[in-house]
């Protein structure tokens, strides 16, 4: 089985960062990177499927130079291949245009499986997973925590986690796309002097995103981003109750039953 999986570098971001000057986007440059957490548990899930089923895992990310960290953090871990495409630094680039070039890298070589997290931890639009699919006509199942190779029927079986408990159990024909759910399993350890090694030998292959994107009709951005605030809760929406703890709970009784609760 020949799994690809889709690897972003995303910001560590502890405190709170500033917004730029055009008032649209973060100023995330002080921000130390590291492989998307959810993307971890993807990667951890692929290399287990390969071993267990045969076959190999490949990694591809789509960013600036500093993105091959992941890749080589890929490679160290156990896939076979890793693929960057370069994009310029401090560009922008809109999810739509992310997936188009993504599917357009990723149609050229052959794959039974595609995986990518759930959503990115820094800027949460779980956009990538569901867009690729539809790009690469597969079909796709999402917040994925448990897969199983049906090597007859060429297809897999997957547990997708829904609210409230239940588990949504799905079998879809491969080729297929499966967005994974962190706790899936427990990503393997890399040691530094390991990834070390990787970064001085592993061949990463490197592809222009300017290249991708004239091959054929341009992937036009389909969204604008209008603002980006802090977001203020409203205060009269929080209301504090004081006094002893039997005149808090009377206070509190008196309000849920006003609001017809009780
Ligand atoms: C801290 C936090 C908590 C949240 N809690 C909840 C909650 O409790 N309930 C709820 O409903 N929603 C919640 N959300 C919102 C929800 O998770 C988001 O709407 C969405 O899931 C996040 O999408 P994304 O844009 O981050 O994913 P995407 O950007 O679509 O990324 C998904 C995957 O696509 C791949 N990918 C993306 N970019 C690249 C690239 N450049 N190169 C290679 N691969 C790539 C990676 O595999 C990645 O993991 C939360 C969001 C955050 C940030």
């Amino acid at each position: 089985m020949e799994i690809i999986v889709c690897l972003r570098q995303t910001a560590i971001i502890k405190e709170e960062p500033k917004v730029q000057s055009d008032g649209k986007t973060l100023d995330l440059s002080g921000f130390n990177r590291h492989l998307n957490e959810w993307d971890a548990y993807a990667l951890e899930e692929a290399l287990l499927l390969a071993q267990k089923y045969g076959g190999d895992a490949s990694v591809i990310s789509l960013g600036p130079g500093e993105a091959q960290e992941v890749l080589f953090y890929g490679l160290a871990a156990g896939a076979k291949r890793a693929i960057h495409i370069l994009t310029p630094d401090q560009q922008h680039i809109d999810n739509w245009t992310i997936a188009n070039v993504l599917a357009r890298v990723i149609k050229k070589g052959s794959f039974d499986l595609v995986m990518t997290g759930v959503q990115a931890e820094d800027d949460g639009c779980a956009e990538i997973g569901a867009t690729l699919a539809h790009l690469l006509g597969i079909p796709h199942a999402s917040l994925v925590m448990r897969v199983e190779y049906e090597q007859g029927q060429n297809a897999v079986k997957v547990d997708r986690e829904l609210e409230a408990g239940y588990v949504d159990s799905l079998r879809l024909t491969l080729p297929a796309l499966l967005t994974i759910q962190t706790g899936i399993s427990q990503p393997r350890y890399i040691s530094s002097m390991r990834l070390r090694r990787f970064k001085k030998s592993a061949t990463i292959t490197k592809v222009s995103f300017e290249d991708i994107v004239s091959e054929g009709e341009g992937p036009s951005p389909r969204e604008e981003v209008l603002g980006l605030y802090p977001y203020q809760p409203e205060a009269s929406q929080v209301e504090v109750l004081e006094g002893s703890p039997e005149a808090m709970a009377d206070q509190l009784f008196e309000r849920l039953q006003s609001k017809g609760v009780l």
